[in-house]
């Protein structure tokens, strides 16, 4: 069968780049209809830096919340906190001694996570991407909607199945080499704040982000705010390219109106941002008003949250048990 699975991390409040990079691409994947979908909140994944043990089952609800605000259907697709699946942790392991110390030391989200004192990291943020190719592989998830950025773990994950399949598989292909699904002018959206760092949920900065949930004075301040030079928008995709904020907000417009970067040049070329700016904030207000008001009223019932979290665990639990049978007993443990 196709199977899909993807996750975000309940590491802050979900924005316009894990929609426009992710979360749209689960929904039309679901609604494409031939493939079996799990739709994760990955906490496990979340403590791999420092975070506030308080806030993390809110967080998790929430972001729970924006998926469905978004148009995933807890219905259709099976919706879990990894922390609810043990089956993850458990390959992880299995995961850990097959993937080699160099893969994980040429990540680069590590690199960047870690900062300058690597050694003062955490164990498990260094083995993120492992955990992350369990994550995948639990289901035998032949495909994974994703940002840009992860990218270089879906690369891992592909070695880990190869190299598992050749060490133990006998001959069979236990673990698919699964394909990452990276489409589209949202694949990658910039900070506001500077076009050359992604925009993120663990940016210290709110004004770096349009969070789904802001309201629509707040998306268009952000807007407004956002950093860009004082040029007006030239009229080829070369001179855009020269320039990143003007490059990530015409992205956003083309990704926001399913059109592509050039067409919007094409209607812009020659206006200044005091043109540009207003008409992007237009876009962004109309496009995300229904999904955070949608996001507000689920939110607000956690009973309702919880109940579809747990469902879509128990679902979740009967496809990846079997998958971590088959690689405890192939792998040679006793039990
Ligand atoms: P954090 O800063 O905590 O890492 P994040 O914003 O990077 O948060 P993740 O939970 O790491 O979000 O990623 C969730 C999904 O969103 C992934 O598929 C990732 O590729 C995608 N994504 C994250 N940031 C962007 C972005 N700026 N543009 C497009 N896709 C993104
Ligand atoms: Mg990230």
């Amino acid at each position: 069968p196709k199977r899909i699975f993807s996750g975000m991390q309940p590491t802050g409040q979900l924005h316009l780049g894990n929609y426009l990079g992710a979360l749209k691409n689960w929904v039309a994947l679901q609604d494409e209809g031939s493939f079996e979908c799990f739709y994760c909140v990955v906490d496990m994944h979340a403590i791999t830096m420092p975070h506030d043990p308080k806030a993390l089952p809110g967080a998790v609800r929430a972001a729970a919340a924006a998926y469905i605000a978004a148009g995933v259907d807890p219905a259709k697709s099976a919706l879990f906190a990894q922390s609810a699946v043990p089956e993850h942790a458990e390959l992880a392991w299995i995961f850990n001694c097959v993937a080699r110390m160099g893969w994980a030391e040429r990540m680069t989200q590590f690199k960047d996570k870690a900062g300058k004192d690597k050694e003062r990291a955490s164990v498990g943020l260094f083995t993120y991407p492992v955990l992350m190719a369990a994550d995948i592989l639990v289901y035998k998830a032949t495909h994974v909607p994703v940002g840009d950025d992860q990218k270089q773990h879906l690369e891992l994950c592909r070695d880990v199945a190869a190299r598992f399949n050749r060490d133990y598989g006998d001959g069979e292909m236990i673990f698919p080499i699964t394909e990452p699904v990276i489409q589209g002018p949202g694949a990658r959206i910039m900070s506001l704040r500077d076009g050359l760092s992604k925009m993120s949920k663990s940016d210290v900065s709110d004004n770096s982000r349009i969070n789904l949930h802001d309201d629509a004075d707040t998306i268009a301040k952000k807007i407004r705010k956002a950093k860009t030079d004082p040029e007006p928008l030239p009229d080829t995709m070369e001179a855009l390219n020269a320039r990143p904020e003007a490059t990530n907000l015409v992205g956003i417009y083309a990704a926001l109106t399913g059109r592509t970067k050039a067409d919007v040049l094409a209607e812009f070329a020659g206006q200044g941002f005091g043109v540009f700016k207003p008409a992007l904030a237009d876009v962004a207000v109309e496009y995300l008003a229904p999904i955070s008001d949608e996001f507000r009223r689920l939110v607000a019932d956690q009973a309702e949250i919880d109940r579809i979290l747990t469902d879509g665990a128990e679902r979740a639990r009967t496809v990846a048990a079997p998958v971590l049978k088959q690689a405890k007993q192939v792998i040679g443990y006793w039990s």
